[in-house]
């Protein structure tokens, strides 16, 4: 299974986005990588470029601890309220900022709240391409509150584009389909309730994902003094569980084997052309690089 992780500060990324990043983001993520270590698995680490910005060592961090760091997009902007010359610099900005903080290579992206609809797909699969990237873990194959797409869709933009997609998990009741593998389904739901539906999952491709703020429970108080009172529906759609959600993780990673998607889908691609790279005295070509695509069949239509 992946383990999926976006790093954004809460205040900043939901609350108002010209709020600034605080410190609490670097704390919660810590305490996610001390999780990661405790049951040694890996993860991909979707990270807003403006956490780089203001935490470089923290993306150091996680790269040295041997995670994946890929992107979140810069400022946490919906890319559907994004122009397509924003949308490139957004993603241009946000990959430069993680790979000069991490020294490595970002090759995976996820819109901020999943805000990708079928419209977008040219001028996102072309800023993906243009700033280097393989893959995009952004697509919910269901409509919920604020994201999703419900219809049957397409990804010959993607295939076209060369970038692979590796959508969110669901269950399915009849003809309906209901995420519930991560974020606030996680942390309202009973565990054994988690545990069931995903014991029904592919494990090879199921994605769960989380955000560091989900085991911070002392920020709703802060929260309050710094910027006033927060709307009941976000107090009880963003707080509510998060003093569960450590406890689940332990469960949950002892249930399960989880990794990152560089390390599940790429790294042999990689290897294999660090190999072509020497066989060909520092050079490849392009045809001689894509007999070695990844799986391509992970981007169909669903
Ligand atoms: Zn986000």
């Amino acid at each position: 299974m992946i383990f999926s992780i976006d790093v954004e500060d809460w205040a900043q990324s939901v609350l108002d986005n010209t709020n600034s990043v605080s410190n609490r983001v670097y704390d919660n993520t810590l305490l996610l990588l001390d999780i990661l270590e405790e049951h040694k698995h890996k993860a991909t680490f979707f990270t807003l470029g403006n956490v780089a910005r203001k935490h470089p060592e923290l993306i150091r961090r996680i790269a040295d601890a041997g995670h994946e760091v890929a992107s979140h997009g810069y400022n946490h902007d919906a890319i559907f309220k994004l122009t397509p010359k924003q949308v490139m610099e957004d993603v241009t900005n946000s990959v430069k900022s993680l790979e000069d903080a991490s020294g490595a290579k970002v090759i995976g992206f996820r819109a901020p709240n999943f805000s990708i609809r079928e419209y977008l797909f040219e001028w996102y699969c072309e800023a993906l391409a243009e700033n280097g990237l393989k893959y995009d873990s952004s697509l919910f194959p269901m409509k919920v509150i604020k994201y999703g797409i419900e219809k049957k869709y397409s990804l010959k933009i993607f295939n076209e584009y060369g970038i692979n997609e590796h959508y969110l998990s669901y269950m399915k009741i009849g003809k309906h389909k209901f995420p519930f593998f991560g974020g606030g389904y996680f942390r309202l739901l009973p565990y054994s309730v988690t545990k069931h539906l995903s014991s029904k999952l592919n494990e090879e491709r199921a994605v769960f994902y989380m955000h560091p703020y989900e085991v911070d429970t002392g920020e709703l108080a802060v929260v309050k003094e710094l910027y006033g009172d927060i709307p009941l529906k976000w107090r009880l759609s963003q707080f509510v569980g998060r003093g569960s959600v450590e406890t689940k993780l332990h469960k949950l990673m002892t249930d399960y084997e989880f990794t990152s998607f560089e390390k599940e889908f790429y790294s042999q691609e990689q290897e294999k052309k660090t190999i072509l790279r020497g066989l060909q005295g520092g050079r490849t070509t392009s045809n001689v690089a894509s007999a070695f695509d990844t799986k391509r069949d992970i981007a169909t239509s669903i």
